[in-house]
């Protein structure tokens, strides 16, 4: 995969970043994006440009905003030669019921989680399609094929993401191109270490005692997925072997969706 490049949105963090550094391990060229403290994303920056000797650069785009995504893969394809591997991962959670799920939360959580995508693929589509060649992955979630009380506007957003990953899958079906949806189960990220924390803090529990609680609730297998696990199958979506595979949503979810 040398000489290739990946955009990972959202890999400042837990699953996008666990991707970025499998694909950093295979010689990808990466463009990093996400928010978090300056000094600490350059020493990540650098420490993978570094260790894989390959080009890592950072876009600070806000995946809530149109005009930014749209520039992010300008540069990208300006800054390292090209756009062959769109990750589209960068997601927030809220948890209300619906009637009391406030609009801003709605808007929000659709915005960065189904809406950036839309506007990220339609950027990058046209460049893959010249290369002949592209890999689109989506981050979605067991909450993709799944639903849960209290999760409206995420559970709405990750089936909408599995929709557009069928769509984009069959319009690009002769141009070198699949795209794929990722389903993760429960992965300790601060996503959900924050879920946790919320339900300790609520039932009076340990938030050891809640991370086996939320896992047994959901997961035949007690297990979290891990951001190396998922960097493995992403890794596996981008090489020679899976390159009929298109328009999937592939479950690492330890059982949870096979219930
Ligand atoms: P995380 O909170 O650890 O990381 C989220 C990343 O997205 C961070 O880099 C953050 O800076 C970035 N981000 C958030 N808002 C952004 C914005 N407006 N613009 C740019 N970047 C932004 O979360 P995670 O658990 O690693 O989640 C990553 C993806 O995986 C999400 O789409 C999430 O829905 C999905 N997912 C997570 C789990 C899980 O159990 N953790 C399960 C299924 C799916």
């Amino acid at each position: 995969m040398q000489n290739k490049t990946a955009i990972v949105t959202g890999s400042t963090s837990g699953i996008g970043l666990g991707i970025a550094t499998a694909l950093a391990e295979t010689g990808v060229n990466l463009m990093l994006n996400g928010f978090g403290d300056a000094a600490e994303i350059e020493t990540l920056r650098a420490g993978l440009a570094a260790k894989h000797g390959i080009k890592v650069g950072y876009s600070n785009a806000d995946m809530s905003k149109p005009a930014e995504i749209a520039q992010m893969v300008a540069t990208t394809a300006e800054t390292l030669g090209s756009v062959d591997i769109l990750v589209n991962n960068a997601g927030i959670q809220f948890t209300a019921r619906i009637e009391a799920f406030p609009d801003d939360k709605w808007d929000a959580i659709i915005a960065i989680n189904l809406s950036a995508a839309f506007h990220a693929i339609k950027a990058a589509v046209p460049l893959m399609k010249q290369a002949g060649w592209g890999r689109i992955i989506n981050i979605a979630s067991a909450h993709g094929l799944v639903a849960s009380e209290e999760k409206v506007a995420y559970v709405s957003a990750k089936h909408g993401l599995v929709g557009m990953t069928k769509v984009v899958a069959l319009e690009n079906a002769n141009n070198g191109i699949t795209c794929n949806a990722i389903c993760p189960g429960w992965v300790l990220t601060p996503l959900v270490q924050k879920q946790i924390e919320a339900r300790a803090k609520a039932s009076g529990k340990s938030v050891d005692e809640e991370k086996k609680a939320l896992l047994g609730e959901k997961q035949p297998m007690l297990e979290f997925s891990t951001p190396e696990s998922l960097g493995g199958l992403a890794v596996f979506l981008c090489g020679p072997s899976t390159s009929t595979m298109t328009g999937t949503a592939l479950s690492m979810d330890g059982g949870w969706t096979a219930q």
